[in-house]
């Protein structure tokens, strides 16, 4: 079977991010989607938390802070700390029993792995709705991630509820977490999806404004 999953949402566990457990599940179902990873950044607590008060299929994730950029690890348990070199990030999130995602490596102003993601990685997040400029960076990462011959996946990298369906990955899987971590790192997966509208970012960039004052 054919399953629709987000492999990149923010909740308020992240500082930047407006997303509640409600939103998440609300949203997620309202696109149709079979799943959600959660990958806050550099914190895993809010993702697992979650994970256990929901029916809804969350994906344990987490977004670290590498050395030399963004990465993403799935299915983990422990968080991987940041600050470590980008071979040390992937080895400890496969160690973990994780799969490790290069996300938006060409995306400007994000903390991108640019150069550094390698054939060590699982996947190449290759849709990333929240990415600037949109089509060059699709365009680069899908390159990136013929050339290393890996997954192709796609994640919104939402941080507010309406952004969540923009971009999803068609996973041929069963909906258990298990069973999709290997249908990705197996390839069995394709990204789809489009940029988040201007008009969506900037009521978000508005509301987390408004939230600091
Ligand atoms: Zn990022
Ligand atoms: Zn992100």
């Amino acid at each position: 079977m054919q399953i629709r999953v987000d492999l990149h949402v923010h909740t308020q566990y992240s500082y930047d991010s407006l997303i509640t457990p409600e939103d998440l599940v609300f949203y997620a179902k309202k696109s149709g989607l079979g799943g959600v990873a959660i990958t806050d950044h550099d914190r895993l607590d809010g993702a697992l938390k979650i994970a256990k008060k929901t029916d809804f299929a969350i994906i344990p994730g987490i977004e670290i802070s590498s050395l030399n950029g963004h990465i993403i690890g799935l299915n983990l348990q422990e968080p991987i700390p940041k600050g470590l070199s980008v071979e040390e990030t992937v080895d400890r999130i496969h160690k973990a029993g994780g799969i490790a995602i290069a996300c938006h490596p060409t995306a400007l102003l994000k903390g991108s792995l640019g150069k550094h993601a390698n054939s060590k990685f699982d996947a190449i997040e290759v849709i990333n709705s929240s990415a600037f400029p949109f089509s060059y960076s699709v365009r680069k990462n899908q390159q990136i991630a013929s050339r290393l011959g890996i997954a192709h996946v796609a994640g919104t990298d939402a941080h507010y509820g309406p952004e969540i369906g923009y971009a999803y990955t068609y996973i041929n899987s069963e909906m258990e977490i298990d069973a999709i971590i290997k249908a990705i790192s197996k390839g069995l997966c394709e990204p789809f999806g489009k940029s988040i509208p201007t008009i969506l970012r900037l009521k978000r960039e508005f509301l987390v404004l408004k939230r600091k004052f």
